[in-house]
């Protein structure tokens, strides 16, 4: 599920490759990606989600790992990310 947020995100347009990298060019671009999260009127919004659903993937300025480390401080249990087709399965 792609989360909506209230304001617009800075990422909007960028390859989603960026954020997403396969195993072999992991977070190739992380300077780049941390300046834009930091100019992101959707920062705050976009770390809760990534902290409240195990996505993969760059949100925020974090990586999935350092996002579980922030969880564990934190006493949060991530929930799994749930694929639009089971949304619509259980009626969301
Ligand atoms: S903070 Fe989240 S919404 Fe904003 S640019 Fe970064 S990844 Fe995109």
């Amino acid at each position: 599920m792609i989360p909506v947020f209230k304001n617009r995100p800075a990422c909007e347009g960028i390859d989603t490759d960026y954020f997403f990298p396969d195993e072999n060019q992991k977070y190739e671009h992380k300077e780049y990606l941390t300046r834009i999260c930091n100019g992101c009127p959707a920062k705050r919004e976009c770390l809760d989600y990534a902290l409240e659903y195990m996505v993969d993937g760059f949100w925020a300025g974090t990586t999935s790992y350092y996002r579980h480390r922030l969880r564990r401080q934190r006493g949060i249990q991530g929930k799994p990310v749930m694929p639009e087709w089971e949304l619509h399965k259980r009626g969301a």
